[in-house]
Protein backbone atom coordinates (compact mmCIF):
# COMPACT_ATOMS: atom_id res chain seq x y z
CA UNK A 1 0.00 0.00 0.00
CA UNK A 2 2.98 2.15 0.32
CA UNK A 3 4.25 3.71 -3.59
CA UNK A 4 7.77 3.59 -3.96
CA UNK A 5 7.83 0.07 -2.20
CA UNK A 6 6.74 -3.11 -4.43
CA UNK A 7 5.89 -5.97 -3.22
CA UNK A 8 9.99 -7.20 -4.16
CA UNK A 9 11.35 -4.67 -2.08
CA UNK A 10 9.18 -5.15 0.36
CA UNK A 11 9.49 -8.93 0.57
CA UNK A 12 13.78 -8.16 0.55
CA UNK A 13 13.38 -5.90 3.49
CA UNK A 14 11.02 -8.41 5.59
CA UNK A 15 13.63 -11.25 4.93
CA UNK A 16 16.86 -9.80 5.28
CA UNK A 17 15.51 -7.42 8.09
CA UNK A 18 12.53 -8.94 9.74
CA UNK A 19 11.03 -5.43 9.30
CA UNK A 20 7.22 -6.24 8.80
CA UNK A 21 5.53 -3.00 9.91
CA UNK A 22 5.91 0.98 8.87
CA UNK A 23 7.50 1.65 11.79
CA UNK A 24 10.01 -0.44 11.52
CA UNK A 25 10.72 0.37 7.81
CA UNK A 26 10.89 4.05 9.14
CA UNK A 27 13.41 2.91 11.64
CA UNK A 28 15.45 1.20 8.70
CA UNK A 29 15.59 4.15 6.48
CA UNK A 30 16.57 6.49 9.10
CA UNK A 31 19.28 4.62 10.22
CA UNK A 32 20.76 3.20 6.97
CA UNK A 33 19.76 -0.46 7.25
CA UNK A 34 17.61 0.11 4.68
CA UNK A 35 20.78 0.21 2.16
CA UNK A 36 21.73 -3.15 2.64
CA UNK A 37 18.80 -4.13 0.27
CA UNK A 38 19.96 -4.20 -3.14
CA UNK A 39 19.08 -1.03 -5.40
CA UNK A 40 18.40 1.04 -2.52
CA UNK A 41 20.11 3.89 -2.90
CA UNK A 42 19.92 7.53 -0.55
CA UNK A 43 17.27 8.33 -3.42
CA UNK A 44 15.16 6.10 -2.93
CA UNK A 45 15.44 5.99 1.18
CA UNK A 46 14.04 9.44 1.03
CA UNK A 47 11.35 8.68 -1.71
CA UNK A 48 10.05 5.84 0.81
CA UNK A 49 10.19 8.20 4.02
CA UNK A 50 8.11 10.66 1.77
CA UNK A 51 5.80 8.01 0.85
CA UNK A 52 5.47 6.32 4.53
CA UNK A 53 4.49 10.45 5.45
CA UNK A 54 1.83 10.43 3.03
CA UNK A 55 0.60 7.37 4.01
CA UNK A 56 0.30 9.17 7.54
CA UNK A 57 -1.56 11.32 6.65
CA UNK A 58 -4.14 9.43 4.51
CA UNK A 59 -4.79 7.47 6.84
CA UNK A 60 -5.13 10.13 9.56
CA UNK A 61 -5.67 10.74 12.83
CA UNK A 62 -6.07 9.13 16.14
CA UNK A 63 -9.56 9.06 18.25
CA UNK A 64 -9.20 11.39 21.21
CA UNK A 65 -9.52 8.30 23.71
CA UNK A 66 -6.60 6.55 22.57
CA UNK A 67 -4.30 9.73 22.31
CA UNK A 68 -5.46 10.29 25.85
CA UNK A 69 -4.60 7.28 26.84
CA UNK A 70 -0.97 8.07 25.22
CA UNK A 71 -1.07 11.22 26.79
CA UNK A 72 -1.39 10.32 30.46
CA UNK A 73 0.83 7.24 30.57
CA UNK A 74 3.41 9.61 29.21
CA UNK A 75 2.70 12.52 31.61
CA UNK A 76 2.72 10.12 34.90
CA UNK A 77 6.49 9.45 33.60
CA UNK A 78 7.30 12.26 32.98
CA UNK A 79 6.37 13.38 36.29
CA UNK A 80 9.08 10.95 37.52
CA UNK A 81 11.89 12.35 36.32
CA UNK A 82 14.08 13.90 38.89
CA UNK A 83 13.70 17.90 38.06
CA UNK A 84 10.69 17.99 36.24
CA UNK A 85 8.45 20.30 37.57
CA UNK A 86 5.39 19.47 35.25
CA UNK A 87 4.32 17.65 32.62
CA UNK A 88 1.04 18.36 30.85
CA UNK A 89 -0.52 17.24 27.60
CA UNK A 90 -1.07 20.43 25.37
CA UNK A 91 -2.18 20.78 21.48
CA UNK A 92 -5.37 19.29 20.40
CA UNK A 93 -6.01 16.64 22.99
CA UNK A 94 -6.07 19.56 25.87
CA UNK A 95 -8.56 20.95 23.72
CA UNK A 96 -10.26 17.82 23.33
CA UNK A 97 -10.74 17.69 20.11
CA UNK A 98 -12.38 14.40 18.31
CA UNK A 99 -9.16 13.17 16.78
CA UNK A 100 -5.90 14.36 17.36
CA UNK A 101 -2.86 14.46 14.27
CA UNK A 102 0.09 14.36 16.74
CA UNK A 103 0.34 14.77 20.60
CA UNK A 104 1.77 17.61 22.30
CA UNK A 105 3.74 17.11 25.91
CA UNK A 106 5.15 20.67 27.97
CA UNK A 107 7.48 20.06 30.49
CA UNK A 108 9.00 22.41 32.83
CA UNK A 109 11.77 21.40 34.54
CA UNK A 110 15.49 22.43 36.02
CA UNK A 111 17.06 21.55 32.70
CA UNK A 112 15.99 19.38 29.26
CA UNK A 113 18.62 16.96 29.67
CA UNK A 114 17.02 14.41 31.99
CA UNK A 115 13.22 14.93 30.86
CA UNK A 116 14.19 14.65 27.41
CA UNK A 117 16.64 11.62 27.67
CA UNK A 118 13.24 9.84 29.59
CA UNK A 119 11.32 11.08 26.52
CA UNK A 120 13.20 9.44 23.65
CA UNK A 121 14.30 5.88 25.42
CA UNK A 122 10.63 5.73 26.63
CA UNK A 123 9.84 1.59 25.87
CA UNK A 124 6.73 2.78 23.30
CA UNK A 125 8.85 4.53 20.87
CA UNK A 126 9.50 3.35 17.24
CA UNK A 127 11.22 6.12 16.00
CA UNK A 128 13.29 9.09 17.65
CA UNK A 129 12.43 12.14 14.77
CA UNK A 130 14.55 14.92 16.75
CA UNK A 131 16.52 15.47 19.74
CA UNK A 132 17.06 18.79 20.94
CA UNK A 133 16.83 21.01 24.35
CA UNK A 134 14.02 22.53 23.52
CA UNK A 135 11.95 19.80 21.01
CA UNK A 136 12.20 16.66 20.57
CA UNK A 137 9.85 14.18 18.50
CA UNK A 138 9.13 10.75 18.46
CA UNK A 139 6.93 8.51 16.89
CA UNK A 140 5.35 5.70 18.79
CA UNK A 141 5.05 1.66 17.48
CA UNK A 142 1.23 2.83 17.59
CA UNK A 143 2.47 5.38 14.19
CA UNK A 144 1.45 8.81 16.80
CA UNK A 145 3.67 11.06 16.84
CA UNK A 146 4.62 12.73 20.35
CA UNK A 147 6.25 16.13 20.46
CA UNK A 148 8.34 17.29 23.54
CA UNK A 149 8.87 20.89 24.74
CA UNK A 150 10.64 21.44 27.78
CA UNK A 151 10.69 25.43 28.74
CA UNK A 152 11.69 27.20 32.17
CA UNK A 153 9.40 27.60 34.49
CA UNK A 154 8.45 30.91 34.56
CA UNK A 155 6.84 30.03 31.49
CA UNK A 156 4.54 27.73 32.10
CA UNK A 157 1.78 29.83 31.44
CA UNK A 158 2.64 31.22 28.20
CA UNK A 159 3.83 28.43 27.16
CA UNK A 160 1.12 26.29 28.01
CA UNK A 161 -1.18 28.76 25.84
CA UNK A 162 1.61 28.80 23.25
CA UNK A 163 1.46 24.82 22.43
CA UNK A 164 -2.26 24.73 23.74
CA UNK A 165 -3.71 26.89 20.34
CA UNK A 166 -5.52 26.33 18.42
CA UNK A 167 -3.68 28.64 15.58
CA UNK A 168 -6.30 30.67 15.17
CA UNK A 169 -6.99 31.19 18.65
CA UNK A 170 -3.14 32.50 19.52
CA UNK A 171 -3.37 34.28 15.99
CA UNK A 172 -6.23 36.47 17.73
CA UNK A 173 -4.67 36.77 20.80
CA UNK A 174 -1.36 37.69 19.28
CA UNK A 175 -3.11 40.51 17.20
CA UNK A 176 -4.78 41.89 20.39
CA UNK A 177 -1.52 42.00 22.41
CA UNK A 178 0.08 43.61 19.47
CA UNK A 179 -2.78 46.74 19.85
CA UNK A 180 -1.73 46.98 23.68
CA UNK A 181 1.98 47.34 22.61
CA UNK A 182 2.79 43.65 23.89
CA UNK A 183 4.14 40.43 22.98
CA UNK A 184 3.06 36.98 23.28
CA UNK A 185 5.32 34.30 22.75
CA UNK A 186 5.79 30.57 24.64
CA UNK A 187 8.15 32.14 26.86
CA UNK A 188 5.72 34.97 28.59
CA UNK A 189 4.06 38.21 27.86
CA UNK A 190 7.02 41.39 27.34
CA UNK A 191 6.60 44.87 26.59
CA UNK A 192 7.90 46.89 23.66
CA UNK A 193 11.63 47.26 25.01
CA UNK A 194 11.44 43.10 25.17
CA UNK A 195 10.97 43.10 29.31
CA UNK A 196 9.27 39.85 30.15
CA UNK A 197 6.24 41.14 32.29
CA UNK A 198 4.52 37.96 33.23
CA UNK A 199 4.20 34.17 32.06
CA UNK A 200 4.35 31.76 35.14
CA UNK A 201 0.45 31.16 35.06
CA UNK A 202 -2.07 31.14 31.80
CA UNK A 203 -4.06 33.23 33.17
CA UNK A 204 -1.56 36.04 32.84
CA UNK A 205 -1.70 35.83 29.30
CA UNK A 206 -5.29 36.07 29.02
CA UNK A 207 -5.18 39.39 31.91
CA UNK A 208 -2.43 40.75 29.69
CA UNK A 209 -5.17 41.63 26.91
CA UNK A 210 -7.52 42.84 29.00
CA UNK A 211 -9.30 38.73 29.27
CA UNK A 212 -10.61 36.44 31.37
CA UNK A 213 -9.36 32.92 31.49
CA UNK A 214 -10.87 30.93 28.59
CA UNK A 215 -11.20 26.83 28.77
CA UNK A 216 -9.31 25.16 26.29
CA UNK A 217 -12.08 23.73 24.47
CA UNK A 218 -13.56 26.81 23.61
CA UNK A 219 -10.00 28.21 22.05
CA UNK A 220 -11.05 27.31 18.34
CA UNK A 221 -11.34 30.68 17.08
CA UNK A 222 -14.99 30.88 16.66
CA UNK A 223 -16.03 33.81 18.73
CA UNK A 224 -14.41 33.27 22.65
CA UNK A 225 -12.44 36.39 22.57
CA UNK A 226 -15.47 38.91 22.31
CA UNK A 227 -17.66 36.36 24.31
CA UNK A 228 -15.00 37.01 27.20
CA UNK A 229 -14.63 40.59 26.00
CA UNK A 230 -18.40 40.35 27.02
CA UNK A 231 -18.46 38.19 29.52
CA UNK A 232 -20.66 35.98 27.40
CA UNK A 233 -18.39 33.14 28.27
CA UNK A 234 -20.57 29.88 29.17
CA UNK A 235 -20.04 28.31 32.33
CA UNK A 236 -19.07 24.91 30.50
CA UNK A 237 -20.74 21.30 31.50
CA UNK A 238 -18.38 19.04 34.04
CA UNK A 239 -18.74 15.44 34.18
CA UNK A 240 -19.78 15.53 37.72
CA UNK A 241 -22.81 17.64 37.13
CA UNK A 242 -24.52 14.51 35.42
CA UNK A 243 -26.88 12.76 36.84
CA UNK A 244 -27.42 9.60 35.14
CA UNK A 245 -26.61 7.58 31.59
CA UNK A 246 -29.39 7.78 29.09
CA UNK A 247 -28.98 5.09 26.54
CA UNK A 248 -26.89 1.49 27.35
CA UNK A 249 -27.83 -1.85 26.26
CA UNK A 250 -28.27 -4.94 28.37
CA UNK A 251 -28.09 -8.53 27.28
CA UNK A 252 -31.96 -8.59 26.93
CA UNK A 253 -31.05 -7.70 22.60
CA UNK A 254 -28.35 -8.64 20.11
CA UNK A 255 -24.56 -7.10 20.90
CA UNK A 256 -25.50 -5.97 25.01
CA UNK A 257 -23.62 -7.79 27.40
CA UNK A 258 -24.48 -7.08 30.73
CA UNK A 259 -26.99 -8.15 33.08
CA UNK A 260 -29.07 -5.41 34.90
CA UNK A 261 -27.10 -6.57 37.79
CA UNK A 262 -23.79 -5.26 36.25
CA UNK A 263 -25.32 -1.88 34.51
CA UNK A 264 -27.00 -0.87 38.44
CA UNK A 265 -23.59 -2.15 39.94
CA UNK A 266 -21.87 0.46 37.25
CA UNK A 267 -24.13 2.91 37.72
CA UNK A 268 -23.40 2.65 41.54
CA UNK A 269 -19.88 2.47 41.27
CA UNK A 270 -19.96 5.97 39.06
CA UNK A 271 -22.45 7.72 41.25
CA UNK A 272 -25.53 7.97 38.37
CA UNK A 273 -29.07 8.67 40.25
CA UNK A 274 -30.25 6.92 36.57
CA UNK A 275 -29.31 4.96 34.01
CA UNK A 276 -32.35 4.02 30.76
CA UNK A 277 -31.75 0.77 29.75
CA UNK A 278 -32.75 0.88 26.22
CA UNK A 279 -32.11 -2.39 24.36
CA UNK A 280 -32.18 -2.41 20.34
CA UNK A 281 -35.81 -2.84 19.09
CA UNK A 282 -37.31 -6.03 16.57
CA UNK A 283 -35.53 -5.13 13.38
CA UNK A 284 -32.37 -5.20 14.80
CA UNK A 285 -30.91 -8.74 14.73
CA UNK A 286 -32.65 -10.82 17.71
CA UNK A 287 -34.07 -7.08 18.56
CA UNK A 288 -37.04 -6.82 21.05
CA UNK A 289 -40.27 -7.74 20.19
CA UNK A 290 -43.26 -6.11 21.53
CA UNK A 291 -43.73 -9.26 24.17
CA UNK A 292 -39.98 -9.13 25.05
CA UNK A 293 -39.77 -5.86 25.30
CA UNK A 294 -42.88 -5.89 27.90
CA UNK A 295 -41.19 -8.56 29.77
CA UNK A 296 -37.93 -7.12 29.75
CA UNK A 297 -39.60 -3.95 30.96
CA UNK A 298 -41.40 -5.54 34.03
CA UNK A 299 -38.11 -7.14 34.77
CA UNK A 300 -36.63 -3.99 34.99
CA UNK A 301 -38.79 -2.98 37.32
CA UNK A 302 -39.10 -5.75 39.47
CA UNK A 303 -35.30 -5.22 39.55
CA UNK A 304 -35.80 -1.85 41.01
CA UNK A 305 -38.08 -2.99 43.69
CA UNK A 306 -35.72 -5.62 45.01
CA UNK A 307 -32.89 -3.62 44.53
CA UNK A 308 -34.22 0.62 46.51
CA UNK A 309 -30.51 1.80 46.64
CA UNK A 310 -28.35 2.86 44.56
CA UNK A 311 -29.30 4.05 40.36
CA UNK A 312 -32.64 3.88 39.18
CA UNK A 313 -32.90 1.53 36.35
CA UNK A 314 -35.66 3.08 33.38
CA UNK A 315 -37.23 0.63 31.29
CA UNK A 316 -36.42 2.19 27.75
CA UNK A 317 -35.63 0.95 24.28
CA UNK A 318 -33.72 2.12 21.26
CA UNK A 319 -36.06 2.04 18.91
CA UNK A 320 -35.28 1.94 15.03
CA UNK A 321 -36.30 4.28 12.68
CA UNK A 322 -37.81 2.44 10.02
CA UNK A 323 -37.40 3.73 6.09
CA UNK A 324 -40.77 5.28 6.50
CA UNK A 325 -39.97 7.02 9.24
CA UNK A 326 -42.85 5.10 11.35
CA UNK A 327 -41.31 3.67 14.65
CA UNK A 328 -40.14 -0.04 15.11
CA UNK A 329 -42.87 -1.36 17.77
CA UNK A 330 -46.56 -0.09 18.43
CA UNK A 331 -46.72 3.87 19.59
CA UNK A 332 -49.13 2.59 22.93
CA UNK A 333 -46.00 -0.01 23.46
CA UNK A 334 -43.59 3.01 23.22
CA UNK A 335 -45.78 5.33 25.71
CA UNK A 336 -45.90 2.72 28.37
CA UNK A 337 -41.78 2.72 28.84
CA UNK A 338 -39.88 4.92 31.49
CA UNK A 339 -37.54 6.03 28.53
CA UNK A 340 -37.30 5.92 24.69
CA UNK A 341 -34.52 6.70 21.63
CA UNK A 342 -35.34 6.63 18.47
CA UNK A 343 -32.53 5.96 16.19
CA UNK A 344 -31.28 5.39 12.39
CA UNK A 345 -29.45 1.65 12.08
CA UNK A 346 -31.05 0.82 8.26
CA UNK A 347 -31.08 2.45 4.93
CA UNK A 348 -28.18 4.90 6.19
CA UNK A 349 -27.34 5.77 2.42
CA UNK A 350 -30.80 7.20 1.95
CA UNK A 351 -30.69 10.83 0.31
CA UNK A 352 -30.37 13.59 3.03
CA UNK A 353 -33.66 14.56 2.57
CA UNK A 354 -35.48 11.26 3.04
CA UNK A 355 -33.19 10.72 6.56
CA UNK A 356 -33.88 14.19 7.93
CA UNK A 357 -37.61 13.65 7.22
CA UNK A 358 -37.24 10.11 9.16
CA UNK A 359 -35.81 11.45 12.34
CA UNK A 360 -38.30 14.21 12.40
CA UNK A 361 -41.15 11.80 11.59
CA UNK A 362 -39.87 10.44 14.81
CA UNK A 363 -39.71 13.21 16.56
CA UNK A 364 -43.11 14.15 15.71
CA UNK A 365 -44.37 10.98 17.00
CA UNK A 366 -45.06 12.22 20.79
CA UNK A 367 -43.44 8.85 22.30
CA UNK A 368 -39.78 10.08 21.82
CA UNK A 369 -37.75 11.38 24.57
CA UNK A 370 -33.91 11.48 22.20
CA UNK A 371 -32.68 10.88 18.72
CA UNK A 372 -29.86 8.39 18.92
CA UNK A 373 -26.45 9.51 17.37
CA UNK A 374 -28.26 11.77 14.68
CA UNK A 375 -25.61 12.03 12.45
CA UNK A 376 -24.70 8.77 11.99
CA UNK A 377 -21.13 9.21 11.72
CA UNK A 378 -18.31 6.97 12.54
CA UNK A 379 -14.95 8.27 12.73
CA UNK A 380 -12.48 7.21 10.35
CA UNK A 381 -15.02 5.01 8.48
CA UNK A 382 -18.39 6.52 8.02
CA UNK A 383 -19.10 10.29 7.17
CA UNK A 384 -22.06 11.92 8.59
CA UNK A 385 -25.58 12.01 6.52
CA UNK A 386 -25.94 15.11 4.88
CA UNK A 387 -29.05 15.48 6.73
CA UNK A 388 -30.50 19.37 7.63
CA UNK A 389 -29.82 19.64 11.37
CA UNK A 390 -31.55 22.82 11.57
CA UNK A 391 -34.66 21.42 10.51
CA UNK A 392 -34.25 18.45 13.06
CA UNK A 393 -33.52 21.15 15.75
CA UNK A 394 -36.73 23.46 14.72
CA UNK A 395 -38.94 20.22 14.96
CA UNK A 396 -37.29 18.78 18.23
CA UNK A 397 -37.91 22.43 20.04
CA UNK A 398 -41.14 22.81 18.79
CA UNK A 399 -42.23 18.95 20.25
CA UNK A 400 -39.68 19.04 23.56
CA UNK A 401 -37.21 15.84 22.45
CA UNK A 402 -33.55 16.09 22.83
CA UNK A 403 -30.85 15.09 20.47
CA UNK A 404 -28.36 12.95 21.82
CA UNK A 405 -24.52 13.09 22.14
CA UNK A 406 -23.34 9.81 21.85
CA UNK A 407 -20.10 9.06 24.21
CA UNK A 408 -18.72 6.33 22.08
CA UNK A 409 -15.27 7.09 21.42
CA UNK A 410 -16.04 6.70 17.80
CA UNK A 411 -19.08 7.96 17.90
CA UNK A 412 -19.09 11.20 19.29
CA UNK A 413 -22.64 12.48 17.72
CA UNK A 414 -23.74 15.40 17.96
CA UNK A 415 -20.30 16.84 16.99
CA UNK A 416 -19.11 20.00 18.89
CA UNK A 417 -20.89 22.15 16.23
CA UNK A 418 -24.09 20.14 16.50
CA UNK A 419 -24.35 20.69 20.31
CA UNK A 420 -23.37 24.71 19.83
CA UNK A 421 -26.47 25.19 17.26
CA UNK A 422 -28.95 22.80 19.46
CA UNK A 423 -27.82 25.19 22.32
CA UNK A 424 -28.66 28.25 19.98
CA UNK A 425 -32.14 25.95 18.73
CA UNK A 426 -33.17 25.82 22.17
CA UNK A 427 -32.61 22.12 22.33
CA UNK A 428 -31.35 20.02 25.24
CA UNK A 429 -29.01 17.56 24.00
CA UNK A 430 -28.44 14.02 26.59
CA UNK A 431 -25.33 12.95 27.00
CA UNK A 432 -25.33 9.45 26.52
CA UNK A 433 -22.34 6.65 27.11
CA UNK A 434 -24.68 3.55 24.45
CA UNK A 435 -22.33 1.31 26.59
CA UNK A 436 -22.60 -2.22 25.50
CA UNK A 437 -20.04 -3.23 28.19
CA UNK A 438 -20.39 -2.74 31.88
CA UNK A 439 -17.19 -0.43 31.69
CA UNK A 440 -18.61 1.99 29.42
CA UNK A 441 -20.42 3.60 31.26
CA UNK A 442 -17.37 5.42 32.23
CA UNK A 443 -17.24 7.27 28.87
CA UNK A 444 -19.69 9.75 29.20
CA UNK A 445 -16.77 12.33 30.07
CA UNK A 446 -16.07 12.13 25.88
CA UNK A 447 -19.51 12.81 25.73
CA UNK A 448 -19.23 15.85 27.87
CA UNK A 449 -15.42 16.82 26.50
CA UNK A 450 -17.84 17.05 23.02
CA UNK A 451 -20.53 18.72 25.39
CA UNK A 452 -18.06 21.75 26.06
CA UNK A 453 -16.35 22.21 23.07
CA UNK A 454 -20.03 22.94 22.01
CA UNK A 455 -20.53 25.80 24.62
CA UNK A 456 -22.84 23.76 26.43
CA UNK A 457 -23.48 24.60 29.59
CA UNK A 458 -25.34 22.32 32.96
CA UNK A 459 -28.65 23.67 31.73
CA UNK A 460 -28.47 22.58 28.29
CA UNK A 461 -28.19 19.00 29.17
CA UNK A 462 -30.72 17.27 29.92
CA UNK A 463 -29.16 14.38 32.41
CA UNK A 464 -28.13 17.07 34.57
CA UNK A 465 -31.52 16.87 35.97
CA UNK A 466 -32.57 14.71 38.73
CA UNK A 467 -34.48 12.26 38.20
CA UNK A 468 -37.82 14.03 39.19
CA UNK A 469 -37.26 17.23 37.50
CA UNK A 470 -36.29 14.79 33.90
CA UNK A 471 -39.49 12.96 34.68
CA UNK A 472 -41.15 16.31 34.55
CA UNK A 473 -39.34 16.96 31.37
CA UNK A 474 -40.70 14.02 29.94
CA UNK A 475 -44.32 14.74 31.20
CA UNK A 476 -44.15 18.74 29.45
CA UNK A 477 -42.67 17.18 26.36
CA UNK A 478 -45.10 14.28 25.56
CA UNK A 479 -47.86 14.56 23.73
CA UNK A 480 -50.33 11.49 23.22
CA UNK A 481 -48.96 8.82 20.42
CA UNK A 482 -49.96 9.87 17.17
CA UNK A 483 -50.86 7.44 15.09
CA UNK A 484 -49.66 8.70 11.97
CA UNK A 485 -46.43 9.96 11.82
CA UNK A 486 -45.70 12.07 9.07
CA UNK A 487 -44.32 9.89 5.76
CA UNK A 488 -41.13 11.03 4.54
CA UNK A 489 -42.90 10.50 1.29
CA UNK A 490 -44.40 14.12 1.72
CA UNK A 491 -41.39 15.91 1.31
ZN1 LIG B 1 -27.81 2.87 17.91
ZN1 LIG C 1 -27.46 1.94 21.27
Amino acid sequence: RLEGAGPKTVAAVWHKLGVTDIEGLEQACRDGRLRQIPRMGPTRCKSILKAIERFRSRTGRMLLHRAVGYAEAIVARLRKVPGVYEAIPVGSVRRRRATVGDLDILVTARSSTAPRRAFVEMPEVAVVLAEGPTKSSVRLTSGLQVDLRVLPRESLGAALHYFTGSKAHNIALRTRAVHRGLKVSEYGVFDREGHRLSGAREEDVFRAVGLPWIPPELREGTGELEAAEEGRLPKLVEEAELRGDLHVHSDASSDGHCTLEELWLAGLRLGREYVAVCDHSRSRPLGLTTERLLEHAARIRAFNRAHPEGPRLLAGIEVDILPDGSLDLPLEVLASLDWVVASIHSRLRDSGARLTARMESAVRSGVVDVIGHPSGRILGSRDPYPFDLPRLLEAAREEGVALEVNAQPDRLDLDDKGCRLAKQAGVRVAISTDAHLADHLANIRYGVWVARRGWLEASDVLNTLDLAHLRAWRRRGHRAPRHEPRSPAAH
